[in-house]
């Protein structure tokens, strides 16, 4: 049976993706070696960082002075990273849901952090628009996408103070204004590649600014100055990661990544609105197109588990809801056919009919 896989993270890829990097982990440019047991600075490695850093700054439209860096650690490292480059004494973040309370717990650590708005008293159902920015702030910490709750940032906030952001679960699902971003990170397990490497873009004359020590791993300079190279990088995430930038190029595009994102998430947002079985647990204007929240309506509660039986008989894959929201999470990632959300819509449609 075709499995249709809504995976919040790791996630699903274009299939042609996983066999590309499946033949070069067999045999990598017909050099009758596995691209795992060669150099990262063999000369046929490093074309492979240069042409994905190339091509990040090509989709994403990224201005001059800005490097693009692959690195270990996770989404969960830059939340530590960022404030060590960049926060000398005051940062203000955005505080829509549990990544962005992980980012403001680590940032505490190195000065004084402001949370200027939170929609936690309504268990961020909503991005909250309404604050004040202070004006002395290093930078201002925003999660365009929140993975967990199915919100998301759909625009680039306007604020007068340099920002700063984790679009781990929706770089390349939109265009962005890179140039008012000092560093733009994220997991690359969500829109992009298998888990192991982190993409950061990071604007070069932001760095050098704050007076401590940083060490060297920690210091994106270091690796800004080494190209990635400073220690061996995550050489098979990041050759998967070039295989889907190759692929968003070949398909139109970021601008072509949103047309589909918003038609996706259209499709599914409308059967959840029209099926009385339904309801969606994000406010309408700030709903995620990546992740895309549901629960059963208070009076089907209690064939919650009977639909994911229903569901998961169907093929679909990895629709549970996080705990901390309930119910059920689609996630629709770039990689996702547009033949999925109709079978998962389909599934709805059904399971309507059965009640
Ligand atoms: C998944 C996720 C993270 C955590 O990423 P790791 O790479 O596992 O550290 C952080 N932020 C967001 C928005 C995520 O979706």
């Amino acid at each position: 049976m075709k499995k249709h896989n809504f995976n919040a993270g790791p996630s699903i890829l274009p299939r042609e993706v996983i066999e590309n990097t499946a033949q070069a982990i067999l045999d990598f440019n017909g050099s009758g070696l596995s691209i795992m047991e060669i150099s990262h600075r063999a000369k046929d490695f490093q074309p492979v960082v240069d042409e994905a850093e190339a091509l990040f700054k090509e989709l994403l439209n990224i201005p001059e002075g800005y490097s693009v860096l692959f690195l270990g650690g996770g989404a969960s490292l830059e939340f530590c990273m960022v404030p060590y480059n960049f926060l000398e004494k005051k940062a203000a973040y955005l505080n829509t849901g549990v990544w962005a309370k992980k980012a403001m717990k680590e940032a505490k650590g190195f000065g004084e952090v402001v949370e200027v708005v939170s929609s936690a008293e309504a268990n961020y159902t909503y991005i909250p628009k309404d604050y004040s920015m202070p004006a002395d702030v290093d930078y201002f910490h925003i999660t365009t996408n929140n993975t967990i709750y199915g919100t998301e940032l759909k625009t680039d906030p306007d604020v007068n103070v340099p920002m700063v952001a984790d679009m781990s679960s929706d770089i390349f699902s939109r265009p962005i204004d890179v140039s008012r971003y000092i560093c733009i990170y994220g997991g690359a397990q969500k829109n992009l590649a298998p888990a192991g490497v982190t993409f950061v873009i990071v604007k070069n004359d932001a760095l050098g600014k704050v007076s401590r020590y940083i060490p060297s791993m920690l210091n994106y300079q270091t690796h800004v100055d080494n190209g990635s190279m400073f220690n061996t990088p995550p050489v098979v995430p990041i050759y998967a990661a070039l295989q889907t930038l190759r692929w968003i190029k070949a398909n139109g595009g970021v601008a072509e990544m949103e047309k589909r994102a918003i038609e996706k998430a259209d499709m599914l947002y409308g059967e959840i609105d029209r099926n009385k079985m339904f309801v969606g647990t994000a406010v309408k204007e700030d709903r995620s197109r990546m992740n895309i929240c549901f629960i059963m309506a208070p009076e089907y509660k209690e064939l919650e588990a009977d639909f994911m039986k229903f569901a998961t008989e169907k093929g679909m894959v990895g629709i549970k809801g996080h705990r901390s929201v309930g119910g059920f999470r689609a996630s629709c990632y770039n990689a996702l056919p547009k033949e999925s959300v109709q079978a998962l819509i389909d599934c709805m449609q059904e399971f309507e009919k059965l009640h």
